[in-house]
């Protein structure tokens, strides 16, 4: 792999040593999982164990493999930073490639040997006594640890429409994140239901293969050129041999994205005002008939919902063999799809560009913490947590990707890396105060979501639309409002007077047998 490491000079985890013989259990071998893994060994722990639903590890990029399926933050930048790849072949790398560096990432630090395949962990819970987690897996194994940090992923449940008639459709069916390889859609008749994210993408590939194209928008999205390029082989070689340029580059297209952000996040009509005007001219560009155009047209403020990026979309709704339906089925037969107007479309197979069952409060499996509190209880008016890392009552639990800490201007990666230092910082306090146990106060916590929340009022996200960054009560727990630098600079120190500890007492905190078998 010419990728090129930098952990050693850039990550100041790599010049902080954890003296520790702590057990931690990791759910998930996605970016999040295994980035975690990295951090942790880097500081000296080996005693790392990944759990894994799924036969492979790279959550997104191993599941989401339809035709079309891209990144839509420049691939320099929605990489690791201490492991950056100098041969993206594209500025915006496709899924193949993405999935083939994190398995090779994952290779070349020695991850696989760490990871438990196959299992899926169903519950989890805290012994007070003992200071340890105590997990259970869909094959009936039970675990252990000190620490448990949830890589779960945010986007990684696919979500069906609610159609009547959905089962009884005979032909084939598919969702964009349960794609089937082996199906062949030259000739086919194809609907897609869905013009968000995952649509865009696999819209423009259905229609250059299909023989006819229905697609059915629920809600237009405000769409944005993407400034993909592929990247020649001289510039991939400049980069392998001269790591600074490609160190130049991420650090251009981060503050590039960081500059633009105020145009996404924020509600002032300044920033409004000239976002709308680049989406609007892309549209006028690329979609001549004033009709299709306002079926396109978004009803409701740019950066309310999620913005997307496309060069080939729209031209591709408005081919030969396409046709833009501006509104959702009515009903699904055995052959088809019947239209609100009552016309019925028949099709080989319906592809459902739905989308992802976003877990705005739901913990990522049953989880009971101190005095048996449960975090599904605790989180039912949304999901809160202190820096999107810790949840007071549940202490050696951190999460990755936890609630507020999407990004809607940049990569996640960029919020999750500050984590996984963060985490690895309170891991090190444990070990080197010998503490059995560590929670977040309440009182911190909430200041920090009271926070967040009065920021929130001011974003484009709480302009009036519905979105899945929602709650049904309005509350946006799933996006940061703000810059990365800043979230950033947040989790720069770990400050242990926001925790309470419990300090270890003698015995308390020892590996028991089966956490050594979960090693
Ligand atoms: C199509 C698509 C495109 C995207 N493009 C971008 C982009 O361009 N830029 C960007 O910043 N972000 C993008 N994202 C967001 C993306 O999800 C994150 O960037 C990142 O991949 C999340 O990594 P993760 O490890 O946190 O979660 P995931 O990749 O979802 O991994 C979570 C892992 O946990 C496993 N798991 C879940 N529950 C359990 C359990 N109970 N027990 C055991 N294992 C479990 C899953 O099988 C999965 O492997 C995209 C998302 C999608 C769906």
């Amino acid at each position: 792999m010419a990728a090129i490491s930098t952990l050693s000079r850039l990550n100041p985890l790599a010049r902080q040593r954890i003296d520790t013989d702590m057990d931690i259990v990791i759910v998930g071998a996605g970016f999040s999982g295994l980035g975690m893994a990295i951090q942790l060994k880097e500081a000296g722990i080996d005693d790392v164990t990944i759990i894994e639903r799924a036969a492979e590890v790279g959550g997104t990029w191993r599941d989401n493999h339809y035709p079309g399926a891209a990144c839509d933050v420049a691939s320099h930048l929605y990489s690791f930073s201490f492991e950056q790849n100098p041969n993206w072949s594209r500025a915006f790398g496709q899924q193949p490639e993405i999935f083939d560096y994190i398995k090779r990432t994952a290779a070349k630090y020695d991850l696989y040997r760490h990871i438990r395949f196959n299992t899926t962990i169903t519950r989890a819970w805290f012994d007070e006594t003992e200071g340890r987690w105590h997990a259970m897996t869909d094959t009936g194994e039970a675990l252990t640890a000190r620490v448990v940090i949830s890589a779960v992923g945010a986007l990684s449940d696919p979500a069906y429409p609610r159609i009547e008639g959905l089962e009884t459709f005979q032909g084939k069916l598919m969702h964009t994140a349960a794609w089937d390889d082996n199906y062949d859609l030259a000739g086919k008749r194809v609907a897609v239901i869905g013009s968000g994210a995952s649509a865009i993408q696999v819209v423009p590939e259905i229609q250059k293969a299909a023989a006819r194209m229905t697609v059915f928008q629920r809600t237009p999205s405000w769409i944005m050129p993407k400034p993909d390029r592929p990247i020649p082989d001289k510039e991939q070689a400049e980069y392998a041999e001269h790591p600074f340029q490609l160190h130049k580059r991420r650090f251009r297209i981060y503050w590039m994205s960081e500059l633009f952000a105020p145009f996404i996040i924020s509600d002032r009509p300044f920033f409004k005002k000239r976002a709308t005007r680049i989406a609007k001219s892309h549209m006028r560009k690329q979609v001549p008939d004033p009709t299709m155009r306002q079926t396109v047209t978004p009803g409701y403020a740019i950066g309310c919902k999620r913005i997307l990026i496309s060069n080939d979309w729209y031209p591709a709704i408005q081919a030969d063999n396409a046709e833009l339906i501006a509104d959702g089925p009515a009903r699904i037969t055995a052959n088809g799809i019947v239209t609100r107007d009552g016309r019925e479309i028949e099709v080989d197979a319906i592809v459902c560009a739905t989308g992802f069952k976003v877990p705005t409060k739901a913990a990522p499996f049953p989880v009971q913490g101190l005095g048996g509190r449960d975090l599904n209880t605790q989180w039912e008016d949304g999901a809160e947590a202190y820096k999107g890392v810790a949840v007071a009552g549940f202490p050696n639990l951190f999460f990755l990707m936890g609630p507020n800490t999407g990004p809607s201007h940049t990569s996640v990666l960029a919020f999750t890396e500050m984590q996984m230092e963060y985490i690895a910082k309170a891991i090190g306090h444990m070990a080197r105060h010998r503490l059995k146990w560590l929670a977040v106060k309440k009182t911190v916590q909430d200041r920090f979501n009271r926070g967040i929340q009065k920021r929130m009022k001011h974003t484009s996200w709480t302009s009036g639309c519905t979105s899945w960054y929602l709650t049904d009560s309005g509350k946006n727990t799933t996006l940061y409002p703000g810059f990365n630098w800043e979230y950033r600079m947040r989790l720069w120190l770990f400050r242990s007077g926001e925790y309470d500890a419990k300090p270890m007492g003698r015995g308390a905190g020892a590996k028991t047998a089966a956490s050594r078998r979960a090693a």
